[in-house]
């Protein structure tokens, strides 16, 4: 039998894994597993615990002998939880995260050890670590790489490893992951933000980016999974005709939940609710297979690394269970992909939302800024977001009617429109009538809470207001958070240095503050109309509009990475102080160098598919209907054979061609792909696997999924999609 009848036997024989008994007050256990302040004050004298807490704040380096203190109180803390080893958790450049473990354990003498861990095994360490992506900033024989701890992000147990949440950089200081970036951002955001927020409230004296993630998935039996080349090396099917019934009847998104499926979901929480993640939403989404999760949101650095560790431990509990969990933003043709929808905001230590509208003309003013200033910096780096979220697998994604397109625009709802409208109306250049501004203040300030929350939806934008954050629903679903992130604060913290800029020039003018800052919003909302959108973005309309309106759409991840190459870009990064120019093209090429693997991989295993899958069960089938034939021949008149056999004759020879198409294709991919490899530039290397070698996958697939609907079921060598695709 072949490998995937077995694979079917097996997933239709898997017996359920008994529901795990777990306590149903999540409140008893949330954050068991994760060294939080009020654990951290348990471990402390109070003294220390309140030093520790002041010099956390500080973006100076914990002193070496509270770093002591706190690594000895987490140590102890670990070992009563069982932890045997600990390690320094980072978020690299491939998009993973990093682990190295070492134990506590340490030799004392002949038979004896103690457990050790201190505060500069707790601040710093260098794990080497020299086979994650550098784009050439680990070039030299000083190739060293450090991680240091960030005391923001609280350390936990996983698999009994104390897991330390670090940044990682090169031993000259430059970034080599995501959280380094995005730390630095959210310093240039919060500095700014800061001082803009005082012209309204003077006890605002800190922002912060907040994200929430939704985060869509697919599983499959791990049978199914393994029974596939494609699936197991790449996450995605490289071929696989799309099954008579997808998700046409739209009977699966918010459907009742599988039951295996939901044993697997309920395991899955209690693991993440233990390692103090918020998890909040669980429903199907519009595939068959296909699943959403959605956590409160949280700080921003704290939500990504949640969202990294949640896609690590799914996948350790899907195992339990028997399932695989597909990240891909693509992993079945015809059938809608993955995304991971970043709903982001502004919060101030005051407690307050700056994207949330107030109920007083003051606050409602503050929330203005805020949200045109947001408007405007999308305005002016639409190309940057595109980069953002660019990967060979979002690039299947983007565009195809089931996501936003690659164009990027932002939704903002009727409403808003018309205050906007009416602002950009009223104020002109010219100074306002005290009734003018009293009737604008008014209106802004009479607009209804409940308004806002019915915010009308529009689901095919790629950035929509709703309500009281933007949702960047271009993200895809295997990215980490850390590039969108990093991009959305940066502009803004760039933008929002021009809004103070020029209200600051009208003031020195003798404008008064309010008038100031409603002229200045005036001007940008006038900048930004161009990126507002409130139709359908997955329409034909909107990309002849785009086109009119100078809207890049950018349909590659080689052409939108090439923004990272400009010197606007260079200098928003360096003069916010998140990434040198350095930095930021180590970050261009390793991500060009990302796409052509991906590439290269894919068109391996195609290939392999194709020479010893499909083309050796095409030629069994042919030579069938061929034996056939021949027995036909022999057997009837020879009228009625004339008669009978050219439709036989028909297949015969749709099958060769197909075949053939296949055999050809196969070999001039090859050679584009060696032509490819050759190249040493990694743009042009990514851009000839976007060109040359993309076109033969569809191509190739194009004839196996034909191939798949002509040859007999038994005689079919891969699991097809009907198969895989409707657990229960
Ligand atoms: P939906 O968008 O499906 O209608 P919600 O608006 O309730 O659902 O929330 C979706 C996501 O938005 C959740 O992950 C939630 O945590 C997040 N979210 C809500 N408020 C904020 C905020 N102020 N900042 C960032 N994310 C938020
Ligand atoms: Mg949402």
């Amino acid at each position: 039998m072949n490998n995937r009848f077995n694979a079917v036997r097996s997933a239709i024989d898997h017996k359920e894994v008994p529901l795990s008994d777990h306590p149903s007050r999540v409140s008893e256990y949330f954050g068991e597993d994760v060294f939080s302040h009020n654990i951290m004050r348990d471990y402390l004298p109070r003294g220390v615990y309140r030093d520790i807490m002041e010099s956390i704040d500080r973006p100076e380096p914990i002193d070496n002998k509270l770093a002591d203190l706190i690594a000895s109180a987490m140590k102890a803390w670990a070992i009563s939880k069982g932890a045997t080893h600990y390690t320094h958790w980072f978020l690299p450049l491939n998009g993973a995260t990093a682990e190295k473990h070492d134990a506590f354990f340490t030799p004392a003498g002949p038979g004896s050890s103690i457990e050790q861990f201190d505060g500069s095994q707790l601040v710093q360490q260098e794990p080497d670590a020299s086979s994650l992506p550098s784009g050439g900033l680990r070039n030299t024989f000083e190739a060293r790489g450090y991680t240091a701890w960030d005391p923001s992000s609280p350390s936990f147990i996983m698999d009994r490893t104390l897991c330390i949440p670090t940044i990682f950089i090169a031993y000259t200081g430059e970034a080599l992951d995501y959280k380094t970036p995005l730390i630095k951002s959210m310093t240039a955001l919060d500095e700014v933000a800061t001082e803009v927020c005082q012209l309204f409230d003077r006890n605002i004296n800190k922002v912060f980016p907040t994200l929430g993630w939704e985060q869509e998935y697919f599983l499959v039996d791990k049978h199914f999974f393994y029974s596939r080349p494609d699936l197991t090396l790449c996450g995605r099917t490289l071929c696989g005709h799309t099954p008579a019934r997808g998700q046409q009847m739209e009977d699966h998104y918010f459907g009742s939940i599988p039951q295996r499926v939901s044993a697997f979901m309920k395991d899955f929480e209690y693991a993440a609710w233990r390692l103090g993640i918020p998890v909040k939403t669980r429903h199907n989404e519009v595939a068959p297979n296909q699943f959403e999760l959605a956590p409160v949101y949280e700080e921003a650095n704290i939500a990504i690394d949640h969202n990294q560790l949640v896609m690590v431990v799914m996948e350790k509990i899907a195992l339990k269970h028997d399932l695989r969990v597909l990240y891909h933003e693509k992993p079945f043709a015809g059938i809608n992909g993955s995304g991971k929808h970043n709903n982001y905001s502004l919060a101030t230590d005051t407690g307050k939302n700056l994207l949330s509208p107030g109920h007083t003309p003051k606050t409602n003013l503050l929330f203005l800024t805020f949200f045109i200033n947001f408007i405007k910096a999308v305005g002016d780096y639409p190309g940057l977001l595109r980069a953002a979220i660019a990967t060979a697998g979002n690039d299947h994604r983007l565009g195809a009617n089931e996501a936003p397109p690659a164009i990027m625009s932002v939704f903002i709802g009727s409403q808003l429109t018309g205050i906007l409208d009416e602002i950009e109306k009223k104020v002109k250049n010219r100074k306002m009538t005290p009734d003018e501004k009293t009737e604008l203040k008014l209106n802004i300030g009479k607009i209804p809470k409940i308004i806002f929350d019915n915010t009308d939806r529009n689901r095919t934008s790629p950035l929509a207001f709703t309500g009281n954050k933007f949702e960047f629903r271009a993200v895809g679903s295997s990215a980490n958070c850390g590039p969108s992130m990093i991009v959305l604060n940066t502009i803004l913290a760039g933008q929002l240095k021009l809004f103070r800029q020029d209200v600051n020039t009208l003031m020195k003018g003798k404008v008064s503050k309010d008038e100031a800052i409603l002229r200045v919003l005036r001007k940008y909302i006038g900048k930004s109309r161009y990126i507002l959108f409130e139709g359908n973005n997955y329409s034909e309309e909107w990309v002849r509009e785009a086109a009119r309106r100078g809207l890049p759409n950018i349909k590659n991840t080689p052409a939108a990475l090439k923004e990272y190459k400009s010197d606007k870009i260079a200098n928003l990064f360096s003069e916010t102080g998140v990434l040198t120019k350095k930095e930021l093209l180590a970050r261009y090429e390793i991500r060009m160098e990302q796409y052509a693997k991906v590439l290269q991989i894919e068109s391996r295993v195609l290939g392999d598919l194709a020479g010893n899958h499909i083309i050796p069960a095409a030629i069994k089938y042919q030579n069938i209907l061929i034996e056939n034939l021949r027995g036909l021949k022999e057997t009837l008149p020879e009228a009625l054979f004339n008669e009978h056999s050219s439709l036989q004759i028909h297949t015969i020879t749709k099958i060769s061609e197909h075949i053939s198409v296949i055999k050809e294709s196969v070999s001039k991919m090859i050679a584009t792909r060696k032509k490819a490899n050759a190249m040493s530039d990694p743009a042009k290397k990514a851009y000839t696997y976007s060109e040359e070698v993309g076109p033969f996958l569809d191509l190739i697939r194009y004839h196996i999924d034909k191939l798949e609907i002509l040859v007999d079921d038994q005689m079919w060598p891969l699991t097809k999609y009907r198969e895989m695709l409707f657990i229960k």
